[in-house]
């Protein structure tokens, strides 16, 4: 096995498990090398160094769900909750829209009744900013709620299935949370027609390679317009708070192998990988991401949105990035930089 499969990879699309294990565990830093070129000069040829910014508003963090992982768990006591209130999401927009920005990401714990309620503020986002593409990441709710935010004036939906295989689902989850629940929520936002975002950790309690294999074939035959893939990064307060966080080797890899499955695909750089690896952001647009979701939320609840260690303190103030992108020969790309592949 050797760095050819890379080319195989990149004229067929597709390849077969022992070549896509050798290029996300091989130590031969120039096949890694390689590798993260062919993306990069995929992603050029496809967007040019164009760069779309997503203004990430964390709304609230009141959570039904009780993932192992995560910090803003319904069992975690330590957190204070909240939610913000409508004119505060709307106050939120405008800071964007004026910044630049022409996606606005609600994103918040699974919360049905909440997630209802979010309807009208939607349509009030549409109303106020017609120009604008809406996401939303608000975690499993009934097919209704999703069209109702749909019809509200909703366009895309990240849900990232966290792990293709059902049995590392079910030691990531409580009890009555399964992929299968997950990938319905999945079919049915897409035919809402949702642009639709999936994903995974990289690193997360007991992931083993196969189960990356799994995640690469679940990706490539369910073809999400966005990936978001990001390091697992424990929290204390949660059960897997012991655990070692992920590799970002391994996330900039998995970046790189997307973007040569779905070349079109829009694949953020994440804060969790700019949490463990200093300028992260830099680093996955150089292994083939196209999007950064700069943060918007208010700084008196971002302390309270701690997914992971670090979250809060990783972020990087939008003038420098923007700055810094230019430095480094970024365009920021003008619109709402919705998906254009087939
Ligand atoms: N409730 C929504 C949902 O379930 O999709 C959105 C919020 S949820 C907190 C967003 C993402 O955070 C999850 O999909 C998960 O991958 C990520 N996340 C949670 N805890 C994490 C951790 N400890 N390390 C890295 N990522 C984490």
């Amino acid at each position: 096995m050797n760095g050819a499969c890379i080319d195989v990879l990149r004229t067929r699309r597709s390849l077969d498990d022992a070549g896509l294990r050798y290029l996300l565990c091989t130590d031969d830093r120039d096949t890694v090398r390689a590798l993260h070129a062919a993306a990069r000069e995929e992603t050029n040829s496809r967007f040019g160094r164009v760069v779309w910014l997503r203004a990430l508003i964390e709304w609230s963090n009141v959570c039904r769900n009780d993932c192992l992982y995560c910090g803003i768990r319904r069992s975690n006591r330590s957190v204070r909750r909240y939610t913000m209130r409508p004119d505060e999401i709307l106050s939120c927009c405008e800071r964007a829209w004026d910044a630049g920005l022409r996606t606005f990401v609600l994103q918040g714990g699974e919360n049905p009744a909440a997630a209802e309620g979010l309807a009208p503020v939607v349509a009030g986002i549409r109303a106020a900013w017609p120009d604008a593409a809406i996401t939303l990441s608000l975690g499993e709710l009934p097919p209704e709620t999703y069209a109702l935010l749909r019809r509200s004036g909703a366009d895309r939906f990240l849900l990232r299935h966290e792990t293709a295989d059902p049995a590392h689902y079910a030691r990531l989850h409580p009890a009555g949370m399964t992929l299968e629940g997950r990938l319905a929520c999945l079919r049915a936002l897409r035919s809402l027609g949702y642009q639709v975002g999936m994903g995974m950790m990289v690193g997360s309690p007991f992931q083993t390679e196969d189960d990356l294999l799994a995640d690469l074939r679940l990706l490539a035959s369910f073809r999400p317009e966005m990936v978001g893939i990001g390091p697992f990064i424990p929290q204390q307060d949660t059960p897997l708070g012991t655990f070692p966080p992920g590799s970002a080797d391994r996330t900039l890899r998995l970046y790189s192998l997307v973007r040569l499955l779905l070349p079109d695909a829009l694949i953020p750089s994440t804060t969790a990988l700019s949490t463990l690896l200093p300028d992260g952001w830099r680093a996955g647009l150089a292994a083939g991401a196209n999007v950064i979701m700069p943060d918007f939320t208010p700084a008196e609840y971002r302390g309270e949105y701690a997914l992971y260690e670090g979250k809060t303190a990783s972020g990087i103030a939008l003038s420098v990035l923007i700055e810094k992108l230019a430095a480094a020969g970024y365009r920021i790309g003008a619109g709402r930089g919705d998906y254009n592949g087939n």
